[in-house]
């Protein structure tokens, strides 16, 4: 059942909700728009959460894709603070936490994620901290003072990068990653190789192959103890152990879900007039393709964007090139396209230690590319990699291999 005139509304008011609701109003919407979120915050991006955030450079109000003025001005009705409960599809309805109920005409879920919890360790200890949300952003920079002993659990984004804003920040830190090298599930092994050295030479104990057996303490973790009887000693432990995508709400509702919502080709998911968007968001990359999930910037900005003109009838297939980064000290990684843990294709060395890595198909054209270097020296070749791709020529692995070749003159030809 269709309420007539009933509002468009998107559940999540994060990074795709956020620029899916600004979309609609530049595609020219005009009709009632509701964006509920759970956070008490206007939209907002999470990268600067890790970084400038915790090393005091970037402010909310910064990184905020949109303020409570704006959207009053494009009467984008923002509900805050306000969780959905349930969902009933048939009835095109939202139950809300406080009571309310509202029917939508079209809905985007975009619920995001959470960080996944590490049950061993009791919740009752003030001083474990997650990160996801700006107010735990908030809680971390208050507690990294110069001299505090910092345990990070997992070796992936979150653990490295507030890793190296705790060195800079004046900490002691020991990271505790239980496999076998760091961000190994996302990052080629040579990558991997290159930030551990990077920590270490930074002071920072990394410690792979690891398992935890207890963290310590009644009200504060005083200690983590791993299995094989090693005792650190802490005055902050980090967890960071990857994100659970927020896929409660549609499951409840009868929705098609694996690791997240499933979606088709038009990021519709499987119940009449609700789409998906963002991290929550489970989609093919190709048509032939398996499903697969992405936890990036990009990947938020895209599909928040491409799901709002979809809303409104456009019928676009989801075609991207995708993407992430991630910064260091002063170090900065950068993938476009589909890289692996295998081997690259080739790949060519870059000034001051950086590098490139290519990954080309059976008939040599380049599927994905990732770039290692000083600062963001890595960007340009990252976005010639990207038209490279886009492209789809056929390139020659010598001129690829050869920095002297340049990425530019091998797009000309
Ligand atoms: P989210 O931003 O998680 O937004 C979802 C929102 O929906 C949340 O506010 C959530 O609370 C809310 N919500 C959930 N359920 C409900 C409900 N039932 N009712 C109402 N609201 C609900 N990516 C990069 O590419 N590069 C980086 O350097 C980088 N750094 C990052 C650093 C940190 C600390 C984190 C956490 C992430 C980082 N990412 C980075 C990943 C990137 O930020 C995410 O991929 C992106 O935020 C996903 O956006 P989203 O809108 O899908 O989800
Ligand atoms: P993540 O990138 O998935 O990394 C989690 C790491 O923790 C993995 O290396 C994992 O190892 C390890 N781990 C899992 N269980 C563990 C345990 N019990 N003990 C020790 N190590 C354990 O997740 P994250 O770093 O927590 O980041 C959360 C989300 O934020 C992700 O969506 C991420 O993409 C996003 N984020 C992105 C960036 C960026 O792109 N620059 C920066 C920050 C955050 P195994 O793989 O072996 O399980």
């Amino acid at each position: 059942m269709k309420a007539d005139n009933a509002p468009l509304v998107i559940v999540g008011a994060g990074h795709a909700g956020g620029r899916a609701a600004l979309t609609l109003r530049e595609e020219g919407y005009g009709g009632r728009l509701i964006l509920i979120g759970d956070e008490v915050h206007p939209p907002y991006e999470r990268p600067p959460l890790s970084k400038g955030l915790l090393q005091g450079t970037a402010e909310l109000s910064g990184y905020s894709l949109c303020d409570s003025a704006r959207f009053a001005e494009l009467d984008i009705e923002h509900w805050a603070g306000n969780p959905v409960e349930s969902l009933d599809p048939q009835r095109h309805r939202l139950q809300l936490a406080d009571g309310r109920g509202l029917h939508y005409a079209r809905l985007l879920l975009a619920t995001g994620g959470r960080a996944r919890r590490l049950t061993s360790v009791p919740e009752r200890l003030a001083n474990v901290l997650y990160l996801r949300t700006h107010d735990e952003a908030l809680r971390l920079r208050a507690s990294l003072q110069p001299g505090k002993r910092l345990v990070v659990i997992g070796g992936g984004f979150i653990g490295l990068e507030v890793a190296a804003t705790a060195r800079a920040l004046g900490c002691t830190v020991i990271v505790l990653e239980a496999g076998p090298r760091l961000a190994g599930r996302v990052l080629p092994e040579r990558l991997s190789h290159e930030l551990l050295a990077l920590h270490r030479s930074q002071g920072v104990d990394v410690r792979l192959d690891v398992a935890i057996e207890a963290v310590q303490g009644d009200t504060r973790a005083e200690s983590v103890q791993l299995v094989d009887g090693a005792l650190l000693p802490c005055d902050l432990v980090v967890v960071g152990i990857g994100m659970q995508p927020n896929i409660e709400l549609a499951a409840s509702a009868g929705l098609a879900v694996g690791q997240g919502i499933r979606v088709d080709a038009q990021l519709r998911t499987s119940a009449p007039d609700i789409f998906a968007a963002g991290d929550v968001c489970e989609f093919r990359l190709h048509p032939e393709g398996v499903f697969q999930r992405q936890e990036t910037w990009r990947n938020a900005e895209n599909q928040g964007r491409h799901a709002a003109l979809n809303l409104l009838g456009h019928e676009l297939p989801f075609e991207v090139i995708p993407g992430f980064w991630s910064d260091q000290y002063d170090w900065g990684l950068q993938t476009v396209g589909l890289i692996s843990d295998t081997q690259p294709t080739a790949s060519r060395p870059l000034a001051n230690g950086g590098f490139l890595m290519f990954y080309l198909d059976a008939e040599r054209r380049l599927q994905g590319a990732c770039g290692w270097g000083q600062g963001n020296s890595v960007a340009k070749d990252i976005k010639l990699c990207e038209r490279l791709i886009a492209n789809r020529s056929c390139l020659a692995l010598d001129a690829l291999a050869d920095a002297d070749v340049s990425l530019k003159q091998l797009l000309r030809t």
